[in-house]
């Protein structure tokens, strides 16, 4: 793996510099530095970041080992020559590291331990210069040196919650120790990062330093503690032993935290219990029996379903940014963006772009909307000043970006121009040919419409080869996804420009081809056609909304009708049907007909499936409504049996699968994980699910085939597709490993 050199007598022959310690390997290098010290930098090739791959990982127990031998070294300063520290473990390894048992998971845990605890055993003091991103096994590393002094610029943090398991490489039990239960708990079980000021508030880190006077800062502190100004030994050993804290103590600290944090994580994600569990067990030991509980921990979690789903969405939005990486090198340049509408849409985008530092024409046809769409930013911007996330005067930047206008003179020198309008196909081919005589005859165009093709919007544009779609999702500033809709003359050039765009403005596009709903839209309504059966067939609504609120949904099909609107949900309906109208054509009316005909639009005029209300502190509560239980009763045709949960939920999911496998199929999408992502950032699919197809291959594909032809009568959208059946007969998975 590497090359090493050790030349301890090289010391003692006094040369200058000494040398009795280099180390040149793929990941890590060592030298010598004067007095008896020696710098240990992480620097991995061929990448731009350090991480803890099988590489890194190895190497660093080669150099410790080398460490251990020498008796002339009398410091060791742990440096990095990136711009991070080290992001942690290279997540790429996990679904094959976590293929294999249990057992062998943990003795693979004790192993990296063991190389964490020898650096912290060391005969002579370490200390770390973090100098930018330490986090997970990153920031481990820093816990196990005896000092950690940290660049204002540097962020830490334990984020192994958010991938479903905890940290293994001794953060369970040296951080507790470091900066006490409460403050570790809440840093493990929420992951979030945490600042250089924060670090040492809470104690994790011995000094802040500024970025260009780190090491410095790092290597002086190293001098104090060889030199006998710093008690090292003592404090090193003050972190070996149990937690300090009496029975009483105890019982409060956990408890406590147990409440909160099973209130925040919910039901379906074990991991922040599990780390309570962990620090709770292993606070009465010492740090090395502490490390065995830790990996046993650690083992169990990586095993859990939920693991493999949210390592999963990890690895699918890595594939997301490198698609927007390669799309950047085809894109054109743009510094200047335009859209079209200063609606609920328009406005969202003009806000995103600005505040993501790309100048934008907001343009109406009415004054008053673009001082609506101007409020909204200001909200928003307000609400991130209050919650401390933002300047006055980035605040105050953003909005300069922003330019209102009601005339088309401003749009000349736009680079990228996203129409907004109403959703009406003679409105926005109106506008388009309006807007073709005004912008650059370069600039690409693009349309957010969710339901209109984009093919045959593509005839209005003299170059069709510039348009393409460009899909939000309400509210634009929270949700993630971005649809890029290719039309069948989208030159490469657009798509990969508006891809460019969309992830410039910090969203996340996935390409699709065009169709009617595109990718979303065409897997939401499935659903939605799954959920007018069960009404239809007498199953209160509120019941299904608890069912699948409980599979993870962020809320249930009634609720979300009401949010999306109910006039906004079946003109897609229609369109959906006469898209496909072999299987998403209603044999009858359906529910959306029938609120829609009794004037029920809503949360937009407070009535739907429920009633939208506001509490005594102001803020929106739906209840019962017994008008739409009424409304209901006229329309269900309530069967003469027991419809049990588990029917609902299959009756629910696999119209939405199906209809995703056909989207595969069909060559809408490129890849199951592009789906999944799309669900998950574009509809909230629970994350813990890991999205429809990774759902499949925890379920089987075999069982949800079965599952499909018990259902097929009742909707023909879940009738299985080629495409299951196949993977079912191979036994196979969307992912396989
Ligand atoms: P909206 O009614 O809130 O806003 C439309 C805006 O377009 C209005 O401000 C109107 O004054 C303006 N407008 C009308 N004609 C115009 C013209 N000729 N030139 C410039 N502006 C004109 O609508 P919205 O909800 O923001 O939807 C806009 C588009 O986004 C639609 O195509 C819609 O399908 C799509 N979309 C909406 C949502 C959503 O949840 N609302 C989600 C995704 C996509």
């Amino acid at each position: 793996l590497c090359d090493s050199v050790v030349k301890s007598d090289a010391y003692n022959l006094n040369l200058n510099p000494p040398e009795y310690m280099n180390f040149d390997g793929q990941a890590l290098r060592c030298r010598s530095l004067e007095d008896g010290l020696v710098e240990l930098t992480f620097d991995l090739q061929g990448e731009s970041i350090n991480k803890f791959n099988r590489a890194t990982t190895e190497e660093l127990r080669e150099v410790v080992s080398l460490l251990q031998q020498q008796s002339n070294i009398r410091g060791l300063l742990i440096t990095s020559a990136k711009e991070v520290f080290i992001v942690g473990a290279d997540i790429t390894e996990f679904m094959a590291n976590f293929k294999v048992s249990q057992e062998k998971i943990a003795a693979g845990v004790r192993e990296a331990q063991q190389i964490f605890l020898d650096l912290e055993n060391l005969e002579f003091p370490s200390v770390c210069a973090i100098n930018g991103y330490a986090l997970g096994g990153g920031f481990e590393l820093c816990l196990a040196c005896t000092y950690r002094v940290v660049s204002t610029r540097a962020k830490v943090g334990q984020p192994e919650v958010k991938l479903g398991i905890l940290p293994g490489f001794g953060g369970t039990t040296r951080l507790p120790r470091l900066i006490g239960v409460d403050n570790a708990l809440e840093w493990m079980a929420l992951g979030n990062e945490q600042s250089a000021d924060a670090a040492l508030k809470s104690g994790a880190v011995d000094s802040v330093s500024e970025p260009d006077t780190l090491r410095e800062s790092a290597l002086t502190l190293l001098r104090r503690a060889v030199a006998g100004e710093l008690d090292w030994q003592a404090k090193r050993e003050d972190l070996r032993g149990p937690l300090k804290l009496n029975e009483n103590e105890a019982l409060m600290a956990f408890e406590s935290a147990r409440g909160l944090i099973a209130q925040k994580a919910g039901k379906n994600y074990p991991a922040p219990l599990t780390i309570v569990g962990v620090v709770q067990a292993s606070a009465p030991l010492p740090l090395e029996q502490a490390l065995e509980i830790e990996a046993e921990g650690f083992a169990e979690l990586a095993k859990t379903p939920q693991a493999a789903a949210l390592v999963g969405i990890f690895l699918g939005d890595q594939l997301l940014k490198k698609k927007a990486k390669q799309a950047r090198k085809q894109a054109r340049p743009f510094e200047q963006a335009a859209v079209l509408g200063a609606g609920i849409m328009g406005g969202g985008i003009a806000y995103q772009s600005a505040y993501k530092g790309i100048p934008i024409v907001m343009k109406d046809i009415a004054q008053s909307q673009l001082d609506l769409g101007l409020n909204e930013a200001s909200k928003i911007l307000t609400k991130r000043i209050e919650r401390g996330r933002l300047t006055p005067d980035k605040m105050a930047a953003t909005l300069t970006r922003i330019l209102p206008t009601l005339s088309y003179d401003a749009l000349r020198d736009a680079d990228i121009v996203i129409e907004a309008v109403v959703e009406r196909e003679d409105v926005k081919r109106l506008v388009y040919g309006e807007l073709q005589t005004m912008v650059r005859e370069d600039a690409v165009i693009a349309s957010n419409t969710s339901t209109i093709s984009i093919n045959r919007l593509a005839e209005s544009i003299q170059n069709p080869e510039r348009f393409c779609g460009m899909h939000f999702f309400n509210p634009v500033h929270r949700m993630p996804l971005v649809e890029v809709i290719r039309g069948k003359d989208s030159s490469v050039e657009t798509i990969a420009t508006t891809v460019a765009y969309a992830s410039a403005m910090g969203k996340s596009p996935v390409v699709v081809n065009d169709c009617p709903g595109f990718l979303v839209n065409r897997i939401l309504f499935p659903y939605f056609a799954g959920f007018n059966g069960l009404l239809k067939d007498g199953v209160d609504f509120q019941r299904i909304d608890k069912v699948m609120e409980k599979f993870g949904w962020p809320m249930g099909p009634a609720f979300l009708l009401d949010v999306v609107g109910i006039d906004t949900s079946r003109h897609a309906e229609h369109v959906m049907a006469l898209g496909f109208p072999d299987r998403m054509a209603p044999s009858s009316a359906t529910i959306t007909d029938l609120f829609y005909d009794n004037n029920r639009y809503g949360q937009k005029n407070d009535t739907g499936f429920y009633l939208h209300t506001t509490d005594a502190r102001g803020r929106r509560k739906k209840v019962r409504d017994p008008e739409a239980d009424a409304l209901l009763q006229t329309w269900s045709q309530p069967v003469d049996r027991e419809v049990s949960d588990d029917e609902i939920v299959d009756r629910m999911m696999l119209p939405m699968l199906m209809e995703s496998s056909r989207c595969l199929e069909d060559g809408i999408v490129e890849s199951p994980a592009e789906v999944d992502m799309s669900l998950v950032y574009g509809v909230g699919f629970p994350p813990f699910r890991g999205g429809i197809f990774r759902w499949v291959d925890q379920v089987g594909a075999a069982t949800l085939v079965g599952k499909g032809e018990k259902y097929a009568s009742l909707l023909s959208l879940n009738q299985p597709t080629a495409q299951l059946r196949e993977l079912a007969n191979r036994n196979d998975k969307f992912y396989p490993l």
